[in-house]
């Protein structure tokens, strides 16, 4: 584990307001995260990127927007109320609770603890922990009406599979896709944004014909995994597909491969991608007694799709993003921590500082050349520090591009763009600003 970087990337998030503790003024809650005004921004653009890339550029997706709150017999039929349990054990020495799959094993019996304990589950016996959160719906406390927040996206497109179907007139292959929160009483602690009790998903659930399920896996896993280094951009050597072991995989499901990032505390899931056959439909279609099958007409009979479910977490993503875009680099004796995001990521394209702020003819050109470049892309207005910090500032959250308008700027109609990555400073006329951003932002 590498506690030094996720210590620096957890500073950083809080300092330069990326992300906050939740209710933090109230002494905060454990696994619950809020994003600031800059963490917002870079996340709304994990979710634009995903939903443009699968829902408006494909014929063969649509989008769902499903609610949390869900009825209780979504969960019987999912498995989720009987099934969705972690096994937490209590170490006598230090009291704390954990997942026993999360302790080091020592052997079949034997789990260490944090603190270094040796647990031993044939005396303190693990119990077992529902990771949903129950509410209730009715409007009175003596007549409860139990539902629960749904723990993934994926059954809000199920229990509208057939409604979906009804409404679009297409035939499958059809993938519904979603983005939207989920929640999940996680234990666990100290994993930043990795382990949240509220988080957020995109999910795609693919439905096919059941020959086509093996084929249509392979390519989801390719396609997904594509899409994290040549859409998000993140480094091949940070990712890796890895398949599940015949052990690890559902009763239900024929082939799981997650993909993996290379976190500060290791290898870890940023997506399943999931072959769940025909399971879900089936469920559903059992327990609520509705018919979810599709008619093939090359074999004149009924089928029940068989489901592809590539399911990608928002905030691992966002978390991905900002690991691999973290850097320092000494200048000067003096550490430069530089945020080396992706242009389209960065919170802003550029910045503008005026110089001397006092001069008003000078101050002119610079607030006319930020509305110029605000309106093509997100820019900013600084000129509450001196240049040094100002960089300094920008640097962290990852702005590209730096432009300072100076005293020759009133005589020369030039400004100094300065690029956050080399930092290299270069004379440009104002007027074209913004299509030097526009040629470096790639
Ligand atoms: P893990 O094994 O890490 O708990 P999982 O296999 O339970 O993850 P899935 O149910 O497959 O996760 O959910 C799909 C995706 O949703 C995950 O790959 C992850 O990106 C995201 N996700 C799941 N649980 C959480 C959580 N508690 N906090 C943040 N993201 C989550």
């Amino acid at each position: 584990m590498d506690t030094d970087k996720l210590t620096k990337i957890v500073s950083m998030c809080r300092r330069r307001g990326f992300i906050f503790g939740g209710s933090e003024i109230y002494g905060g809650l454990s696994s619950v995260w809020d994003y600031g005004p800059f963490g917002a921004k870079i996340k709304k653009r994990i979710k634009d990127l995903w939903w443009d890339h699968y829902v408006e550029k494909r014929d063969d997706i649509v989008g769902l927007d499903s609610s949390i709150i869900m009825h209780e017999d979504v969960f019987k039929a999912s498995g989720h109320l009987a099934g969705f349990t972690d096994s937490l054990v209590d170490c006598p020495k230090c009291k704390k609770r954990s997942r026993v799959d999360m302790l080091e094993k020592e052997d079949t019996t034997h789990y260490i603890c944090e603190c270094k304990n040796v647990i031993d589950i044939t005396v303190n016996k693990p119990r077992k922990f529902n990771l949903m959160f129950k509410t209730n719906v009715s409007a009175t406390e003596e007549n409860p009406v139990y539902a629960y927040l749904r723990p993934e996206t994926a059954q809000g497109i199920f229990v509208n599979f057939a409604n979906v179907l009804n409404t679009v007139h297409k035939k499958l292959p059809l993938g519904i896709a979603q983005i939207g929160k989920s929640f999940r009483n996680e234990v666990t602690t100290g994993s930043f944004i990795f382990r949240m009790k509220e988080f957020e998903q995109m999910e795609i659930e693919y439905f096919v014909h059941p020959n086509d399920a093996d084929k249509m896996y392979e390519y989801w896993v390719k396609e997904r995994y594509s899409f994290y280094t040549d859409k998000i951009g993140l480094k091949k050597e940070n990712l890796r597909l890895r398949p599940h072991t015949a052990d690890e995989l559902a009763h239900y499901a024929r082939g799981c491969t997650d993909v993996e990032y290379m976190f500060p505390f290791g290898w870890s899931e940023l997506e399943g991608i999931a072959n769940r056959t025909d399971f879900d439909l089936k469920q559903h279609s059992e327990v609520s007694r509705k018919d979810l099958s599709c008619f093939s007409s090359a074999e004149n009979k009924k089928f029940i799709p068989y489901v592809i479910e590539p399911s990608a977490g928002v905030d691992r993503t966002f978390f991905a993003i900002i690991c691999d875009a973290y850097d320092e680099e000494t200048v000067n004796d003096r550490t430069r921590v530089v945020l080396r995001l992706k242009p389209y990521f960065a919170p802003y394209r550029a910045a503008v500082f005026p110089l001397l702020k006092k001069n008003d003819e000078l101050v002119n050109i610079a607030k006319n050349l930020f509305y110029d470049i605000r309106n093509k892309m997100p820019a900013t207005y600084e000129d509450t520090a001196g240049i040094g910090k100002l960089y300094r500032r920008q640097d962290e959250i990852g702005t590209p591009f730096c432009i300072t308008i100076d005293g020759d700027s009133l005589k020369d109609q030039k400004v100094t763009i300065r690029d956050r990555d080399t930092m290299l400073q270069e004379r440009v006329s104002i007027d074209q600003v913004v299509v030097y951003i526009e040629q470096k932002s790639i």
